[in-house]
């Protein structure tokens, strides 16, 4: 009975797709004016860290988002990096995010020689729980000297990163009154988020600082790239200055006042993205068409959940996601979709059962830990 719904879920997304081919799970779409910034930019000669480009991106993607500054980055990474070291995170800091996120999340706080705690995610929106958080802070922190203090390990808790899952926004107005309330700098991770906005503010823009990623597998993408975003001038500035090398600015001289990060974003990508940023209300509601569809189609099959938007939420359904009834089923799913050329894929492994972080504080994780059993990306490509 279930293997033959299946079957019927392969043959929707055929059909939706419009194809028996191959489906991936997310592809770019270059329908715009792609070519033609490229080769202007080819033209130009300005192909690396420096050009129009860049600076017309920073400048629209500011816009868009309702944030005062935008500085591009090489990636998403970086742009996390980055955005952690102008929070205030030095070695041996602590830094609360969710165990539901990807690697690059936990990467760029042990960049730092920070050390991730893992709090638990809220089943609808796939984020950082503000019961949970509140939970842990009144349980296992004490404020001194503007500072929180982690009872256990002694350390302070400088930062904390929430991450938008698969587009989704988290409660991210609750997160941000309890980080103030306990003297916890907040900078969002919005890689997966860019268009998704929490009571109609953009998400990325609640924290002092939040970080997007123009991946390939990303909404609109640069090939690769980034962007940190921010309402303060001091640290915009500074998140210039650190990814450029520290140099100070000068028409030849070489001087560079601290060990900075080559972390520009090449004029090339840059080119490329404000084609693709060009597209992203068309992207958006591409991506809202194909969530009413799925939607629509999977009420009617009892063993599958489709995630819907969180209340009071506008995602920007990046990857569309269902919730299975359990992780055999969830295996079966992914073992006849993939073998049919339909591909899927489980949600990442928690961060807190990777061996790197196996020893991190954290909660119960009990949401994360439900999730981790059951959820599935389906394919997710703009269809146009
Ligand atoms: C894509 C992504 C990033 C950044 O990735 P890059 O590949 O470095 O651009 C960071 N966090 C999350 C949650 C992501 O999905």
């Amino acid at each position: 009975m279930e293997k033959c719904n299946i079957e019927q879920i392969v043959e929707f997304i055929q059909k939706t797709f419009n194809t028996k081919e191959f489906i991936p799970l997310h592809e770019p779409r270059f329908i715009g004016n792609e070519k033609k910034y490229l080769n202007d930019c080819i033209d130009s000669t300005f192909v690396s860290s420096v050009g129009k480009y860049v600076d017309t991106f920073e400048q629209e993607f500011a816009k868009k988002v309702g944030a005062k500054y935008a500085v591009a980055t090489v990636n998403g990474t970086a742009a996390l990096h980055i955005s952690l070291i102008l929070a205030g995170v030095t070695k041996n800091d602590e830094v609360i995010t969710q165990p539901l996120t990807f690697i690059a999340t936990c990467n760029a706080i042990s960049y730092i020689g920070a050390v991730p705690i893992f709090i638990d995610v809220d089943l609808n929106t796939m984020g950082m729980s503000p019961n949970s958080l509140k939970i842990f802070l009144e349980l296992n922190c004490e404020i001194k000297n503007k500072q929180c203090i982690n009872k256990t390990t002694g350390k302070i808790i400088k930062a904390c990163v929430p991450m938008h899952t698969f587009g989704h926004p988290c409660k991210i107005d609750e997160l941000k009154e309890l980080c103030d309330k306990w003297h916890i700098v907040l900078v969002e991770d919005a890689a997966e988020s860019l268009g998704s906005y929490y009571k109609d503010k953009h998400t990325g823009t609640f924290g002092k600082l939040g970080a997007f990623s123009f991946n390939g597998n990303k909404i609109v993408t640069s090939g690769g790239g980034g962007v940190i975003v921010t309402d303060d001038g001091t640290i915009a500035k500074r998140a210039k200055h650190l990814t450029t090398t520290a140099k100070i600015p000068h028409p030849y001289e070489y001087v560079h006042d601290e060990i900075g990060f080559n972390y520009r974003m090449p004029n090339l990508n840059a080119a490329l993205l404000v084609a693709q940023l060009e597209q992203l209300e068309l992207f958006l509601k591409s991506k809202r068409e194909l969530a009413k569809l799925y939607e629509g189609f999977f009420e009617k099959i009892d063993f599958v959940d489709f995630v819907k938007e969180p209340k009071e939420t506008s995602s920007n359904y990046w990857l569309q996601a269902i919730k299975l009834e359990n992780k055999e089923q969830r295996d079966r799913f992914l073992e006849f979709t993939n073998r049919n050329g339909v591909m899927t894929r489980p949600i990442w492994r928690l961060m807190s059962e990777l061996d790197m972080f196996a020893s991190c504080q954290k909660d119960d994780l009990k949401n994360s830990k439900y999730l981790q059993d059951r959820v599935v990306n389906i394919p997710s490509s703009v269809r146009v």
